[in-house]
This record gives structure tokens, C-alpha cells and sequence, in this order.
């Protein structure tokens, strides 16, 4: 016997069929995605919005990750990256030491420069201004991603300008895009718990207001799996796409995976990989005018990265060399992360998806002096028979 949508989604077929036509989800059509035992019925409808966009296309970016310093007056619980007292040691790079990172990696084709780091009030604006250009005289022609909104609000402050006039000078040292973050999740309540010290959700915003006007691209985050509840998630969801509604101007969203570790929250177990791929899915079913979902293989790990291109995501995010953000130190790991060009795509293929190297606005990327990946005849593999 065939399998039909209607046993694949059982009681949720009334959003399967809103899924189906295109419509836009409700918030309780959110709630009831997240409190459903039937993870892969929201999978299954998740697949189908990711294969009407892009079909079997997983898209990658060959990237350099660079966390300039981790010395930060905000204190936020969750976060294990800034230095304190028993943790990671205080470090701010010079000017230098960020284009011998950059030359690490040199023989690499990368197209995209990943910046963000803590609040450091030692940092003059002009520090900043320069850190775009080095990347920029480095290579030429790269994406410089870079600052989270509360790093903008905090360079502005620096400068003594506005935010908009703070963001008028960083594209003008050559600043592509902002990567989101910095708001980890819209509401009001874990604000206060988690992040008190940082911009709140309507100053978050209008950061996000101020990109759009100058036209600096912008992507988008949630932290999941800390103390926030079903209804802060679907809320944030549903903010996040009124915000594409006006601004038009996001590009992905990232859900992104918390990791306890090394936190203030250390007793809250880690998410499992139902919660990873339930906000994946969840995301991509909420968010119907964002064109891409990204699962973060660092966050997520690449076993989960793999299934969560079936339940959603389309882009499996970059190579990325190192990231310190999650860093655990001695015991615990090491800051050098990588997937290597030739990981990535047999990560991708693995799973029967087809991997598509990208630059940072989603242009595909051919390279006539590589060998094509491996792709296969595999645009939407049917999970069912309907
Ligand atoms: Fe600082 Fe960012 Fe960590 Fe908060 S999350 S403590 S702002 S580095």
C-alpha cells in the first residue's frame, strides 16, 4: 500500500493542506508543530516547502571565521565565548595578527570573511573601520559578513555617530552584510534573564530597519534550547517574518543550536537532535518569505546537518577554518573547525542531496579549474506516494 500524505501527517493534515496550497502558517499552526510527537510529519512538510524552492540544492560557501576579540561587557548566561575568570583567557587581535589570519588560509578560494566578537570598550571606532579594510586589501572581492547588531550600536558609541552614520562608514570601508545574531531570541522575558545588558528586540530591530534602508544585506538567527518556551519560539518566528514583510532585506535564516557547556545555564541538558531538527523544520515552515534555512554543521554537528537536509534546510552553511564562539577549550576541543571543499560536498552527497557552492548573495560559483562535484541525477527524491 502506498503511503498518502494523510498517514504521513495524521491529525496535522489540516496544516498539510495549508502547506500544500502555499498559505501562510498561523501562530497555533506553529505551536502544534512544535508539540506534536510526529517529528517527521513536520519533517515531511518541511521537505516539500525546501523542494518547491530549491529542490535537491544544498548550497555551501568556502568562509573564514574570525572572532576578533572575546573580551565583552555584556555577561550574557549563555554564552561561553568571553573571557572570565576560569575560562577562556582575554585575547584582542591588532590589525596584524587579523591579516596573518587571513594569509593562513590564502592558498583557499574563499569568498566570504565571517566577523563578529564581544563588546570590547577598549576598541576605537577606527579599529573597526580598519578591520573591513584589511580583509578587503587581504582579498579583494571577498564578502565581508560582519557585527552583529549589538556590535554596531557599540562601534556607533565608539564613534560618537549614529547607528545609521556608524553603518554608512562600515560599508564604506567595504562591510557586505550583517550576519544577524545578537538578539538570540525575541522576547522580552529571556531577554531580561539572559541578556539584559544587550540591545532588547524592538532595538534590535531597528538596527535591522537602518541595514534595509542602506541596503546592507542581512541574515537572520534563533538560540533554541535554553530556557526559552514553545510560544517564544513560534513569536520569534512570526516577528522575524513580519520584519521580512517591511524589509525584504533577509536573506537566510539560521536556527541555531545552544551548547550549554561552559555557560552559566551548564545544568540544562544539551538539545537533542529532535529539537535541532524540529527548529529547522518549524523554521522553514514558518518563515514563507525566507528564501533559504540553514543548518550550522558546528552547531548542529554533521550527522544532524545531513538529516536536516530532508527536514528543511537547504544550505549547510561553510567551511568556516575557525570558529571560536563554541570554543571548549584543553579538555574539551580544539578552535580549529573545518570542512574542507571535498568534506563538504561528500557531506552533502552522502545524503542524496546535491551540494552547489555559492557566494555570500546565493550566486552559484563554478570553478572551471576544480573537478565538478560528484552530482548525481537527484532533484526531489519522493518520500512518499501521495
Ligand atoms: Fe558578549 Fe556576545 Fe558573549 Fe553576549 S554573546 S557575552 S555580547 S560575546
Amino acid at each position: 500500500m502506498a503511503l498518502t500524505p494523510e498517514h504521513i501527517v495524521g491529525d496535522l493534515i489540516d496544516i498539510y493542506r495549508k502547506v500544500d496550497e502555499g498559505q501562510r502558517l498561523s501562530f497555533e499552526d506553529g505551536m502544534r508543530l512544535y508539540e506534536t510527537p510526529n517529528l517527521n510529519a513536520v519533517g515531511y512538510m518541511a521537505n516539500i516547502v525546501r523542494e518547491r524552492r530549491h529542490g535537491g540544492r544544498t548550497y555551501y560557501v568556502r568562509n573564514q571565521h574570525i572572532n576578533y576579540t572575546n573580551i565583552c561587557n555584556k555577561f550574557c548566561k549563555f554564552c561561553s565565548f568571553y573571557a572570565k575568570k576560569g575560562g577562556p583567557a582575554p585575547y584582542q587581535m591588532s590589525l596584524d595578527e587579523v591579516r596573518t589570519r587571513l594569509q593562513w588560509h590564502a592558498d583557499v578560494p574563499m569568498t566570504e570573511i565571517h566577523m563578529v566578537g564581544g563588546i570590547n570598550p577598549r576598541l576605537p571606532y577606527q579599529y573597526y573601520l580598519d578591520l573591513v579594510r584589511i580583509v578587503k586589501e587581504v582579498r579583494p572581492g571577498v564578502h565581508v559578513k560582519a557585527f552583529t547588531a549589538v556590535e554596531i550600536v557599540e562601534i556607533a558609541r565608539q564613534g560618537k555617530v549614529t547607528m545609521e552614520q556608524a553603518l554608512a562608514d562600515l560599508i564604506e570601508a567595504g562591510l557586505d552584510s550583517l550576519p544577524g545574531g545578537g538578539i538570540e531570541i525575541l522576547s522580552e522575558r529571556v531577554h531580561k534573564e539572559l541578556f539584559g545588558k544587550k540591545l532588547n528586540g524592538e532595538e534590535w530591530k531597528n538596527v535591522a530597519r537602518a541595514a534595509s534602508k542602506l541596503g546592507l544585506k542581512q541574515y537572520a538567527t534563533m538560540l533554541y534550547g535554553h530556557i526559552e518556551t514553545n510560544e517564544e519560539r513560534v513569536d520569534h518566528l512570526v516577528q522575524l517574518r513580519e520584519l521580512q514583510d517591511e524589509t525584504q532585506n533577509f536573506l537566510t535564516m539560521t536556527p541555531l543550536s545552544f551548547h550549554p557547556e561552559a555557560t552559566e545555564l551548564a545544568d540544562i541538558p544539551a538539545p537533542t537532535a529532535d529539537t535541532d531538527l524540529r527548529n529547522i523544520a518549524v523554521s522553514r515552515l514558518m518563515l514563507d518569505n525566507f528564501e533559504h534555512i540553514k543548518s550550522f554543521w558546528i552547531m548542529n554537528t554533521v550527522p544532524v546537518t545531513q538529516m536536516a537536509l530532508w527536514y528543511g534546510a537547504d544550505d549547510a552553511d561553510g567551511t568556516v577554518h575557525e570558529y571560536e564562539i563554541t570554543y571548549k577549550d584543553g579538555e574539551f576541543g580544539n578552535k580549529s573547525q573545518v570542512l574542507t571543499r571535498d568534506n563538504m560536498i561528500k557531506m552533502i552527497e552522502e545524503v542524496h542531496r546535491i551540494p552547489i557552492e555559492r557566494d555570500s548573495l546565493y550566486n552559484e560559483i563554478v570553478r572551471e579549474e576544480e573537478p565538478a562535484p560528484k552530482v548525481r541525477n537527484l532533484t526531489a527524491v519522493p518520500m512518499a506516494n501521495a
